[in-house]
């Protein structure tokens, strides 16, 4: 679950004092810990709510029958096997010496990613020391001040890439299963059930590829500027979920927009994005996917849409910079024929026009939030199913199986919703064409009001 990181670097560029601050105030904890050998600690940190467990390398110096290049040499490739990722620090205000470049020749060669940090660097007196940096050929440095805890966000954004999670609150009193719920059997009444709307807040993921406008919107949502804007303001565990009200009803933004843009580093940037998005799509009921209106869907955008799907999760589009849009009914139209030819399992996907810099449209666009989060939670009764699978099958029946039988399908039933699944009970559920399958779907949505909603249907053989 966790991940781990270590700190490596020469003498005296600040490793302990990162260790510590990492750590806390569990250093206590780490010296009364048996076997904890005095040149290799690891202690379970924390940054801004991301956990992860630290390896501090520092402490090298202590005499030893070995030259203190070679003991250095052997801690740092053993904690270098055991992390995911490396902090490699260097003194901005010493700037680089022999030994850092004999550190970054040694990372150069070794397989695990590393990030450079630029250690010192309050104030001006950094800078020299962090522009040299450049030169290591360990990509951009990314600026810090260890002692005096400035820089921790750009840290934050260049390690999320590298943690399976991103920080989330599990004991959070509205905490949201990602898990589809079970459903037992709903046996009466002949309509679709949505069930009325739980107290806790709905979650929702704002994804996209940057300067589409997310962070611009939930600006507009929060109708106050309460995203990242200086250099340490704000990069808290609110700005990676925040909780707000839309006309009484809670809502909380998975949001990942502010730190993505925080980042300097432009290699973990894109990291970032694809492990982030996937991220918060996995947080979120209702992803809301922000496109600009003058550079609809492309690939990136494509994909993005795919693993919202793909995780069962409800998909918005939303078409931002709309007051700013060239040709609005060409842009729809073709943003609509792309949709249909790149993700026809789910037809009529919703899709909504706004400027979140105009506060215009964006309370149709919640609107539509909720109006799929209804349908992704919806139900349908057993014997209205089972009518309809009638009717189906009557009007189309299946094909014949190898054996020259014709297919049978004896009974269906939904197992769960968020999204909507079914099991059909099947004859020969191998053999059921694609084209049968999507006829059904397409029956489904149409019958009983579920466009644009991801569905599962689960064929199984009778015992
Ligand atoms: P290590 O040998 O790499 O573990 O380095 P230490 O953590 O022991 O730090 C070495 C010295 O640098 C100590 O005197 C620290 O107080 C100082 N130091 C650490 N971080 C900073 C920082 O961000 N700014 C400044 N100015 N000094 C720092
Ligand atoms: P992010 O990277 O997706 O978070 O995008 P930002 O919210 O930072 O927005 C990127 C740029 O697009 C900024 O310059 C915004 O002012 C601008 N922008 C955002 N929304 C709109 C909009 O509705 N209309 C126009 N014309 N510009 C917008």
């Amino acid at each position: 679950m966790s991940f781990t990181v270590a700190i490596i670097g020469r003498p005296n560029v600040g490793k302990s004092t990162l260790f510590n601050r990492l750590i806390g105030r569990k250093l206590a904890i780490v010296h009364d810990m048996p076997g904890v050998t005095r040149d290799r600690r690891s202690a379970p940190a924390s940054l801004l709510g991301l956990e992860f467990e630290v390896i501090d390398t520092a402490g090298l110096e202590v005499s030893g029958p070995e030259t203190l290049e070679g003991r250095m040499r052997q801690q740092t490739e053993r904690a270098l096997a055991e992390a995911d990722v490396a902090l490699f620090l260097i003194d901005g205000r010493a700037g680089l010496t022999p030994m850092d470049e004999h550190f970054a020749q040694l990372l150069r060669r070794q397989k695990t990613p590393v990030i450079l940090v630029a250690n010192k660097c309050e104030g001006k007196a950094g800078d020299q020391g962090m522009y040299e940096s450049y030169g290591l050929g360990l990509g951009d440095p990314i600026p810090l001040s260890a002692e005096h805890g400035l820089g921790l966000g750009d840290l934050l954004a260049a390690l999320l890439p590298y943690s399976k999670e991103l920080p989330y609150d599990e004991d959070d009193e509205f905490g949201f299963t990602p898990e589809p719920e079970e459903i037992p059997d709903i046996d009466e009444g002949d309509e679709v059930v949505i069930p009325p709307p739980p107290d806790r807040p709905l979650h929702v993921a704002i994804v996209g590829r940057p300067n589409t406008g997310k962070s611009t919107l939930v600006n507009c949502l929060l109708g106050e500027d309460r995203m990242l804007t200086g250099p340490e303001a704000g990069v808290t565990r609110d700005s990676i979920t925040v909780k707000y009200e839309w006309r009484g009803r809670p809502i909380k933004i998975v949001d990942t927009a502010g730190i993505r843009r925080r980042s300097r580093v432009e290699e973990s940037l894109e990291k970032l994005s694809v492990a982030d998005t996937l991220n918060s799509i996995r947080m979120a009921e209702v992803v809301v996917l922000m496109l600009d209106a003058n550079m609809v869907l492309d690939k990136q955008d494509l994909t993005i849409a795919r693993l919202v799907l793909e995780e069962g999760r409800a998909l918005v589009i939303a078409v931002n910079k709309w007051d700013a849009a060239i040709d609005r009914a060409e842009s729809l139209q073709r943003l609509g024929d792309r949709l249909q030819t790149s993700l026809p399992q789910v037809r009529g996907i919703p899709t909504v026009t706004l400027s979140a810099l105009r506060n215009q449209g964006v309370d149709d666009l919640m609107e539509a939030v909720f109006e799929i989060h209804s349908l992704w939670n919806a139900r349908v009764p057993t014997s209205r199913l089972n009518r309809w699978l009638d009717e189906m099958i009557t009007r189309h029946p299946p094909p014949l199986s190898k054996q020259k039988r014709r297919i049978k399908l004896r009974y269906m039933t939904q197992v769960k919703a968020r999204p909507p699944t079914f099991a059909i009970f099947v004859s020969k559920p191998d053999e059921l064409p694609e084209s049968y399958m999507r006829y059904l779907v397409n029956g489904l949505r149409d019958v009983f009001g579920l466009d644009g909603v991801p569905l599962r249907i689960h064929l199984r053989k009778p015992k």
